[in-house]
């Protein structure tokens, strides 16, 4: 097409070419330069010696190291070289403070050990002080591994918000609701009002999506779900829920409504976009429509479905269907860390070993489910889950240059079969820098270990009064 501009214009187009190209590179914050930089992008592109510019909160450049270094010129600069350049990590299902559980009670099934050692254990010690010291150690553990952000349901949730903003982390924050008394919330409708309250306070900050997390319904009587649900859509926020999750679930759905889990929540008239669902084991070909058709997005969480037996949830099926599917850990009390590798890694083993087919699930496929598919999930994919121009900077680099990694045909394979939490060197979230070369600047790592060490002395106290075995 060839158009023909008013001599003026021509002439004052020509202006400003010869100024912007006198002018040179232009000033940005930061550029992250020389590393094999994995965009997880629409295109899937895989840039050699690439770089990625930042300005402000913003990615602004993605490009060739080369042609990134003609454009932009860096007020600081990181070196990736032997390294991958990739999105942060998203982790879709989390309760960050049962860090301070970690270990505590293993190889148990899922109701056992919830009803006779955590709701316990946190009936005795869960206040808003173990809850920040939970969420730093939770906070540290996520930046020295490389994950930026996390969805999380658990109480005293404007304590856990305020520590994620210090640590400088991306946080989906869910308050939780559930029927019985638990430390913040003697009532389901005191749960509602704090629930409430949180979004208020932090609907507009630039880190925080504050959200609604009703627990179960094992845990929730229909009234409560609804109310809870009904809460998330006046404010317009995300709705987190663990949705047939053991097969004991599937026995309380059956009472209530004579249906899975999935048809009673559909019942309620609770599924919809916004809605969460973290597990979704226990679920029936036409349980998966209908996630779909309401725009539900699933929480694959394999480490903690392996650990408590729970089962194996049908994610090539999800997959084939078009359900978003992101990866979470759960807490660390299930799993028992918050390793956003090792999820990708299991996420894509246990469906090989379930199928006995090495095609389902492929590398490619986890890598997407643990940053794009994981935000497409949480409903942020216009802001995270890639590396693209005018998308927030969280990225992270990994080491790529050890002996375990060399060598690397296919930096994809080695992120998902190969690398470790442990890996990551540095770790960007909204363009500032929470790790550097395996610094954290945000946290004291030494002060935060020693806190949680204090608090695992209370924890032990909460439960070692429990059992007639005098072993808890
Ligand atoms: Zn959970």
């Amino acid at each position: 097409m060839f158009t023909r501009l008013p001599a003026v214009a021509a002439i004052t187009l020509a202006a400003m070419v010869v100024v912007s190209a006198q002018q040179g590179p232009r000033d940005v914050d930061l550029i992250v330069t020389g590393g094999t930089v994995v965009t997880v992008d629409p295109a899937g592109r895989v840039i050699d010696n690439g770089a990625v510019a930042i300005e402000g909160t913003d990615i602004v450049g993605v490009d060739r190291a080369e042609a990134i270094a003609k454009q932009f010129r860096g007020r600081d600069t990181i070196d990736a070289s032997g390294q991958i350049v990739m999105p942060g990590l998203i982790n879709t299902h989390t309760h960050a403070p049962m860090v301070l559980y970690r270990g505590l009670a293993d190889d148990l099934p899922l109701m056992e050990w919830l009803n006779n050692y955590i709701f316990p254990a946190e009936a005795k010690t869960v206040s808003p002080e173990f809850v920040r010291a939970g969420t730093r150690l939770a906070a540290l553990e996520m930046i020295e591994s490389g994950t930026t952000t996390f969805a999380d349901m658990y109480y005293f949730e404007e304590e856990i918000a305020k520590e994620t903003v210090r640590a400088g982390l991306r946080g989906v924050l869910g308050q939780t609701i559930i029927q019985f008394p638990v430390a913040d919330a003697k009532t389901p409708a005191d749960a509602l009002a704090r629930a409430e309250a949180f979004i208020t306070a932090f609907k507009n900050d630039p880190l925080i999506t504050p959200a609604v997390a009703p627990h179960a319904i094992y845990t929730l009587d229909g009234p409560t779900l609804r109310a809870a649900r009904e809460l998330s859509r006046r404010h317009d926020v995300p709705t987190l829920i663990h949705v047939a999750e053991a097969h004991d679930e599937t026995n309380v759905a059956q009472e209530r409504r004579a249906a899975s889990p999935v048809a009673y929540l559909e019942g309620l008239g609770f599924l919809g976009p916004g809605v969460l669902a973290a597990h979704g084991v226990w679920v029936s070909d036409a349980d998966i429509q209908v996630l779909k058709m309401r725009g539900v997005g699933v929480s694959h969480n394999p480490e903690s479905n392996m650990k408590t037996a729970s089962g194996t949830a049908p994610v090539p099926a999800y997959l084939r269907a078009g359900v978003n599917v992101g990866l979470g850990t759960d807490g660390a009390a299930s799993n028992n860390d918050l390793d956003m590798f090792e999820a990708m890694r299991f996420a894509a083993l246990l469906h090989k070993h379930e199928t006995v087919d090495p095609s389902v699930v492929s590398a490619r496929t986890a890598l997407e489910m643990a940053t794009i598919r994981g935000a497409r999930a949480l409903g942020m994919e216009s802001r995270i889950g890639s590396l693209e121009v005018r998308k927030r900077a969280d990225l992270i680099t990994v080491s790529a240059s050890g002996a375990r990694q060399t060598p690397m045909y296919d930096p994809i394979s080695h992120l998902v079969y190969v690398m470790r939490g442990s890996d990551v060197r540095n770790t960007i979230v909204n363009g500032k820098v929470l790790m550097r070369s395996q610094k954290v600047l945000t946290l004291d790592e030494a002060a935060v270990i020693t806190e949680a060490r204090s608090w695992a002395e209370k924890v032990r106290a909460s439960v070692a009064v429990k059992g007639s075995d005098g072993k808890r």
